[in-house]
């Protein structure tokens, strides 16, 4: 039996995303193995820091196609380390903090991607010639694109302080609720207009903070403005 081969659905990002120690993997390596040195019961962490995948045959296709294995396990249904192989092997190995996303953040990225991924936010434009600011909806279209290839990550925290927040540091979305109330999924716009401005900055524009933070009111105020079709919120 050959191993099944399925190109993963969220297009991914390899190496992953931030500096992490890269390591050859030879024929006398597996998950379990790497997992052991690294001081993690599950080799699934590995698995998903560096393929963003618990799909099997997705983590065969990256296999196959990124590290080169041909070689398989005994019973033919996966690829494993070493020779044959088309090139040296190599995986990255995430800091001991790192933690695989949860099933809630799988469900907060859900929330986002599916509020942001709509014609209403993908619509919005708003410039404040006042602050030199705008956003169009090329920049929404921008956001939605690293967000829905988890290049902006989304975790879910039920203890933090804010029911939305942008991590510019981490390129992050936390939610700290999960309810699609329309006051949460215009917080939602919000984090991704900082979201913008910080992809932005990356580019050399620069934004005052405290404008910056009122800009973001602002297209909140707007979006929450066409969702409840000019019936503001009674709180
Ligand atoms: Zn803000």
């Amino acid at each position: 039996m050959a191993p099944k081969l399925e190109k993963p659905a969220t297009d991914l990002v390899w190496p992953p995303k931030f500096p992490s120690p890269k390591v050859e993997v030879t024929a006398a390596e597996d998950w379990w193995i790497l997992a052991a040195m690294n001081s993690r019961s599950d080799p699934w962490d590995l698995i998903v820091y560096n393929f963003q995948t618990r799909d099997c045959n997705e983590v065969n296709w990256c296999l196959h196609h990124l590290l080169g294995c041909r070689r398989t396990t005994q019973n033919g249904r996966n690829y494993e380390f070493g020779t044959p192989c088309t090139q040296k092997q190599y995986l990255y190995i995430p800091n001991p903090a790192w933690q695989p996303p949860s099933s809630a953040d799988d469900d907060a990225w859900e929330l986002v991607r599916s509020v942001l991924n709509t014609a209403t936010v993908k619509g919005l434009y708003a410039s404040v010639g006042e602050f030199g600011l705008s956003i169009s909806p090329h920049d929404f279209s921008r956001i939605c694109d690293l967000i829905n290839t988890k290049r902006i990550a989304v975790r879910f925290d039920r203890h933090h302080p804010h029911a939305a927040e942008y991590v510019s540091a981490s390129d992050t979305i936390i939610l700290s609720e999960l309810t699609r109330t329309a006051i949460n999924r215009s917080m939602i716009v919000h984090e991704a207009v900082h979201a913008s401005f910080d992809d932005r900055r990356s580019q050399g524009v620069y934004a005052r903070v405290i404008q910056e933070e009122c800009f973001c009111y602002i297209v909140q105020m707007l979006y929450l403005q066409k969702v409840l079709g000019g019936t503001w919120p009674s709180h």
